[in-house]
């Protein structure tokens, strides 16, 4: 690292390199080993104060960040990306993706909050929850009659987006059996109320749900927004917002960017032709999920009878080990029970010709529920070793506890010189 700039109060490491999540994990591992690790540590780290030599951490890598930002402008130049919050409040992640013009979309008050605090202007923000408690914010999403009644009552001055419920049932987390008006029932008496209440619809929105792996989904939602958008126009609505939802895959798991979004490209060019509609979509993972690589520290290890890992009696006789991490289902791994993740770790330093052996990955509290890996085969790891997981930045650190009093991962963020340039001025 050749120096450190600061993001709000956060140490940013500036490398003269690109940044190499792997490599700069590994160079941070050794600091640790050698104990040299509060040069590292961002300044809320530092105020903990209670930096252990083997906790475990996390690395933000800011050029991963920009990467994503650059894909999504390639591949999606009309659609704005307004950033789900509720994925991963990390405030640098926010100052970077503001400073990049990016817009918000928050589902609470602290959300909001936090992105007030950066310095967001209220307009670059889209409410997108029922529970509506600040009026400044404008732009919000509704899918039932009585949720106009209170926004009416609430927000008289509140620009209004119905959600349709257009699903792959296939995502990763399906979200409408609890949001979203059916689009051809329900939706067109919205739009009937809202004009009879005296309030404007400016448009749709959807969610096709999160995790996306089937994007024939995005094209049957627009369909149905074409349809609505040209009934409330003959209402006297003036449509002109089209809000495409989150999905949008964060890494390896589900379906290439590039297809979604060779989907969406085809489908608003055949029902959105007009440039005068603002389309905007709200990525959560997209961003958040890929920048981030954890390195958890085993800090207990057992030999056990693999034959109570695989509960297969022809195991009996042959070794199993048992792990135990200092981060788990309470903690970052809460993703395994919210997001249904089934995260794949693998250890910092590979052993050459070292023999698999079935193993099981525990989280550090005293709670069986805590499991991160079952029936593993990797090779045999120590207690001081550690284990990589990499793309862990959605829905994560957001839905984590220090329940057992187990503390968060210490966070170290590092950007490459010339991504620094190009953002320094704008932050
Ligand atoms: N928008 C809304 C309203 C959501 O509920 C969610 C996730 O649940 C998102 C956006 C973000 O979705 P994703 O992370 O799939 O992009």
């Amino acid at each position: 690292c050749s120096r450190r700039e600061l993001i709000g109060d956060i140490k940013v490491e500036i490398h003269d390199d690109p940044i190499i999540a792997e490599e700069m994990v590994e160079a941070l591992a050794n600091k640790y080993d050698s104990e040299d690790v509060h040069n590292s540590l961002s300044s809320v780290d530092v105020k903990r104060m209670s930096v252990e030599i083997d906790d475990a951490f996390l690395l933000i890598n800011l050029d991963a960040l920009l990467e994503r930002f650059k894909l999504w402008k390639r591949e999606l130049p009309h659609v704005e990306p307004f950033y789900a919050v509720k994925c991963n409040t990390d405030v640098t992640m926010l100052r970077v993706l503001a400073a990049l013009g990016v817009n918000f979309d928050c589902a609470s008050k602290q959300e909001i909050d936090i992105v007030l605090s950066i310095g967001v202007d209220p307009s670059r923000i889209i409410y997108a929850n029922p529970c509506k408690t600040r009026a400044f914010i404008k732009l919000m999403t509704f899918d039932n009659a009585e949720e106009l009644e209170k926004i009416q009552e609430l927000h008289n001055s509140a620009r209004l987006v119905p959600r349709i419920a257009v699903s792959d049932p296939t995502a990763t987390c399906p979200l409408n059996l609890k949001f979203g008006a059916d689009p051809v029932h329900a939706a067109p008496k919205l739009l009937a109320k809202a004009k009879q209440m005296g309030v404007n619809v400016e448009g749709i929105s959807f969610h096709v749900g999160s995790g996306c792996n089937d994007c024939s989904a995005y094209e049957i939602a627009i369909a149905h927004a074409r349809r609505l958008f040209d009934l409330g126009e003959a209402m006297g609505h003036h449509m002109n917002f089209l809000d495409l939802g989150g999905g949008f895959p964060g890494g390896k798991h589900h379906i290439a960017f590039e297809q979604i979004s060779a989907v969406i490209s085809g489908a608003l060019c055949r029902y959105f032709p007009d440039p005068a509609v603002r389309v905007v979509a709200e990525p959560g993972r997209f961003f958040a999920a890929r920048p981030f690589t954890l390195c958890a520290n085993v800090i207990h290890s057992t030999a056990v009878n693999a034959e109570r890992i695989t509960h297969n009696d022809k195991d009996i006789g042959s070794k199993g080990m048992m792990y135990y991490l200092n981060d788990g289902v309470y903690g970052s791994f809460n993703c395994i029970l919210f997001d249904h993740v089934h995260p794949k770790g693998h250890p910092l330093r590979p052993k050459e010709g070292a023999e698999a052996v079935m193993s099981t990955i525990w989280g550090p509290t005293c709670d069986s529920l805590d499991q991160i890996e079952d029936k593993k085969m990797m090779e045999e790891m120590s207690t001081g070793d550690w284990i990589v997981y990499p793309e862990m930045g959605a829905y994560t650190s957001a839905a984590s506890t220090t329940f057992n009093g187990f503390q968060r991962p210490i966070a170290i963020y590092a950007i490459s010189q010339a991504n620094w340039e190009t953002i320094a001025d704008l932050l």
